[in-house]
Order: C-alpha cells, then structure tokens, then sequence
C-alpha cells in the first residue's frame, strides 16, 4: 500500500492494550485473531477496551470476519456511554502490519479504525492502525501513540 498521506488522526493504545493484542495474536497464531476496540475521542483517539472475538471467517488463516453478535452487544453496551466502538483488530499470520488488499475490500466505513498485528512465526509485533477515509482508493496510517 502506500504510505504517502498522513492522517489527521492518532490513536492512543496504552502499553497494556498494546501487549494485549500481541499476546491475542500470537495465541491465535497460525491463524488470524479478531476483535473490537472501543475507545472516545475524534481526531485523538484513545483506546478504552480490546475485546477478542470469535475469527468466524471460514478460512481464517487467511482472513477474518468477526461475529455480528460481537459487534451488536458491543454497540449495545458502549451506547449512552462515552466510549463507542472505534474500530477493530485482526493478525496477519507470517504476513506484515499493514492492510492486505481483501482487506481493502472490507474497508466500506470511513469511521473505523483498523488495527493490524503481524504475527511472524508466533512472535507478534507492535500494532500498526489505518483508516480509510471516504473517497479514498487505499489506507492510510494512523501514528500510535502509548
Ligand atoms: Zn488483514
């Protein structure tokens, strides 16, 4: 992908959150982990919560889809509050930290944030985010920030 725009955007993952997806990622190693996050914030992003999911893709070696349910009882649960749901996570097992092109497929809201964690025969590396905003023919990165 390139890497020529810079997003306006910065997502804040605390060291914790950021070992948590590690730790996810390598436990679902050789296969792609999901998950949600949840988080406040508009232009500075903070992330509040990493949430796993059941990887119901039917291949998820090499893709993931995250449970619907998922989705829904987080939506439910951060409503009224002042977290959302900011986006999601996924591993790229022996691949790298940025979004493939099926995943550039999936990339219909321009609101979400996309985590990605590249797994590198089990050991996970730094979280890398990207959004792709409306309009936009590919992603861009958003710095992380601890
Ligand atoms: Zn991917």
């Amino acid at each position: 992908m390139a890497m020529t725009e810079h997003s306006p955007l910065a997502l804040h993952l605390s060291a914790p959150l950021a070992e948590a997806l590690r730790r996810v990622a390598a436990q679902a190693y050789p296969q792609e982990c999901c998950g949600l996050l949840a988080g406040a914030g508009e232009m500075h992003i903070t992330v509040s919560d990493v949430v796993p999911t059941a990887n119901i893709a039917e291949n998820p070696r090499e893709t993931f889809a995250i449970d619907p349910q998922a989705q829904f009882d987080l939506l439910r649960a951060t409503r009224g509050s002042e977290k959302r749901v900011i986006g999601h996570y996924h591993s790229h097992p022996d691949g790298s930290a940025v979004p493939s092109p099926r995943d550039l497929d999936k990339a219909y809201d321009p609101e979400a944030i996309w985590v990605v964690v590249a797994v590198e025969g089990g050991m996970a590396s730094a979280p890398r985010a990207f959004h792709h905003p409306a309009g936009s023919t590919d992603f861009v990165e958003v710095p992380v920030v601890s």
